[in-house]
């Protein structure tokens, strides 16, 4: 039995002790192909696959398709993509509510004959305008007394297609002076004389979403159909509809959408941000998109440690952030290789280190766990070290480089600066030092302390490499946050990426596209698939703030 860790499980767990449940628990995710996921449907993946699987139960995907106009096949295969990377198995249990169009019309025709349902001609203007306040009730429409006969001829005409788009509309005839404006004759099938992805012209009426999902889910034998809270004030509808019709009826119970700060969870938002050229594309790494979290090297149990650490919720709330990129990390510090590589390089010469030597190194690729394997890492006397390692002017306490002191290069040598040669506009064009050749592997034979420890390359083997380092892609916690007259788009993050030049060490640069590493002492790094045989592209999945920060206390 597992844990009924949040209120969802708890129902769940309940309801399976009543004489009436009949297993297996059944839950759906349900997307619209409209565009691509982002965190937000994360959060519905984890919790309808995770409860499936946690009550031995099933998960369906199921499509819904319901708007020819908006949909894609692209949207489909990749939503596909991306529930199966988040361990999402829907095994052949794959649904469009698209299938169902014939056994939904015959629903309707059903209402209609249960005097449930009537075929209204008012226009969408008129019957928004007739729908009444939170405060007034709304007005009858004048068609709402036709006969059953009358509905029914004029709704196979609808579907017939002797009517053009908008001229008339099904509506569920329920109450409206409901204090449930949702319930207030809801339309429940529209005329669109529109092309489908599945059903080609075979229809031009479409059902609409409160009409199909409910439907949809009585039809898989969904036992709980979880969605958000905006649904509250539509489950009255959801139940009305499937009463009235005397079908099997699934539990709609609904939980928090996940906000979050800097990001904006909206595929309408989404769209105009990759079709106005604000990113690059959907998987831009900036992207809260499934695919660009991919891209940028976030591994799918960061995701999934990420859901399970905000928890469900009854009531709505806005997540840092902070607490995405601390998921990431803990993840990756524990799973990610360990390698080097220099972002703003400077030229390190050994003096004392014979001209044409060169030497490698064994370097474990995860020091704490030798099962990860090891590397050969080459050593000469033109190195590079990380410019930000060596000052002139050292601060009280600073163990890295500066002039007449020794630090360790990783696994390497010990060395000492002995001179700095400054170019005439006053920047350090590189470094001379000696090493000590009595320290291989970074320790003193006569047992001295030297407290900094580097990364470092050999200058003639390393690889160059473009490090994109990403930042938020809002300057604002809330992006919707704006002065009169502006958009979320004024809010965009003008330095949301920064470019760089970097070298590697040689191992990165046949790295295989789409891995996650550590650059050691610099921050997490994924293999770009714009990466070329002569230069490799690294996006910043994470930097090692954390660690960093507690490194720099300690004056490493
Ligand atoms: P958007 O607002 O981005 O258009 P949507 O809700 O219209 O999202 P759907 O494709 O209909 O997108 O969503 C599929 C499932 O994912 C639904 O069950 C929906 O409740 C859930 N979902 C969408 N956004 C979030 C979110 N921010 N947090 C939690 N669940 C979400
Ligand atoms: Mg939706």
């Amino acid at each position: 039995m597992p844990e009924a860790n949040d209120f969802i499980r708890q129902i769940i767990a309940d309801d399976r002790l009543s004489p009436s449940f009949e297993p297996p628990v059944h839950t759906r995710f349900p997307p619209e192909p409209n565009g691509y996921l982002h965190l937000g449907h994360a959060k519905s993946i984890c919790l309808n696959f995770g409860v499936a699987k946690e009550f031995d139960g099933l998960c369906n995907l199921r499509f819904d398709d319901t708007n020819p106009v908006k949909e894609d096949m692209e949207y489909v295969n990749a939503i596909r993509d991306d529930v199966r990377w988040l361990g999402g198995n829907w095994e052949d249990r794959e649904f469009y509510a698209s299938n169902y169009f014939e056994k939904l019309y015959a629903y309707a025709e059903k209402l209609i004959e249960l005097g449930c349902a009537y075929v209204d001609d008012l226009s969408q203007e008129e019957i928004r305008a007739m729908r009444g306040t939170l405060t007034e009730p709304g007005k009858e429409s004048p068609y709402r007394t036709r006969s059953v006969a009358e509905n029914l001829d004029l709704f196979r005409r609808m579907r017939a297609g002797e009517f053009p788009d908008g001229s008339r509309v099904l509506r569920a005839k329920i109450d409206m002076s409901s204090p449930n404006i949702v319930m207030r004759d809801p339309t429940i099938y529209r005329i669109r004389h529109a092309h489908h992805q599945r059903t080609a012209n075979d229809w031009c009426i479409y059902p609409l979403y409160d009409f199909a999902h409910c439907l949809s889910d009585s039809i898989e034998h969904i036992t709980h159909s979880l969605c958000t809270l905006e649904f509250v004030n539509n489950r009255e509808l959801y139940d009305w509809i499937l009463d009235t019709l005397g079908v099997y009826h699934p539990k709609q119970i609904e939980f928090a959408r996940l906000n979050l700060t800097h990001t904006i969870l909206s595929k309408r938002k989404l769209i105009q941000l990759v079709q106005e050229k604000h990113v690059t594309g959907w998987d831009d790494p900036r992207m809260p998109t499934l695919c660009g979290l991919r891209r940028k090297g976030v591994p799918p149990e960061a995701i999934h440690a990420f859901c399970k650490r905000i928890g469900l919720a009854r009531s709505d709330s806005t997540v840092e952030y902070a607490m995405l990129e601390f998921c990431i990390r803990e993840y990756l510090n524990e799973h990610a290789p360990r390698l080097m590589a220099v972002l703003d390089p400077i030229h390190v010469i050994i003096d004392n280190y014979p001209d044409d030597q060169v030497e490698y190194f064994t370097m474990p690729l995860f020091p704490e766990d030798p099962s990860f394997g090891t590397r050969e890492v080459p050593f000469a006397k033109h190195l590079v070290i990380e410019r930000d390692d060596f000052r002139e002017n050292p601060p009280k306490k600073f163990h890295r480089l500066s002039k007449g002191a020794e630090v360790r290069l990783r696994y390497a040598y010990l060395i000492t600066c002995t001179d700095v040669v400054t170019g005439s506009d006053g920047t350090i064009k590189e470094l001379h030092c000696t090493y000590d050749p009595e320290s291989r592997g970074g320790q003193a034979k006569d047992g001295r302390k030297v407290k900094g420890t580097l990364h470092w390359l050999s200058a003639n083997h390393a690889k160059k490499a473009v490090v994109r380092l990403y930042d938020q892609l809002f300057t604002k916690a809330n992006p919707e946050d704006v002065e009169p007259g502006q958009t979320f788009i004024d809010n965009l993050n003008p330095h949301s990426l920064t470019l760089c030049d970097a070298l590697i060490e040689p191992e990165l640069h046949t790295l295989p596209v789409g891995k996650t590493v550590q650059f050691e002492r610099v921050g997490y790094f994924c293999k770009d698939p714009d990466s070329t045989e002569d230069c490799a592209v690294f996006n910043r999945t994470a930097t090692l703030r954390d660690s960093w920060a507690k490194q720099e206390k300690k004056g490493e």
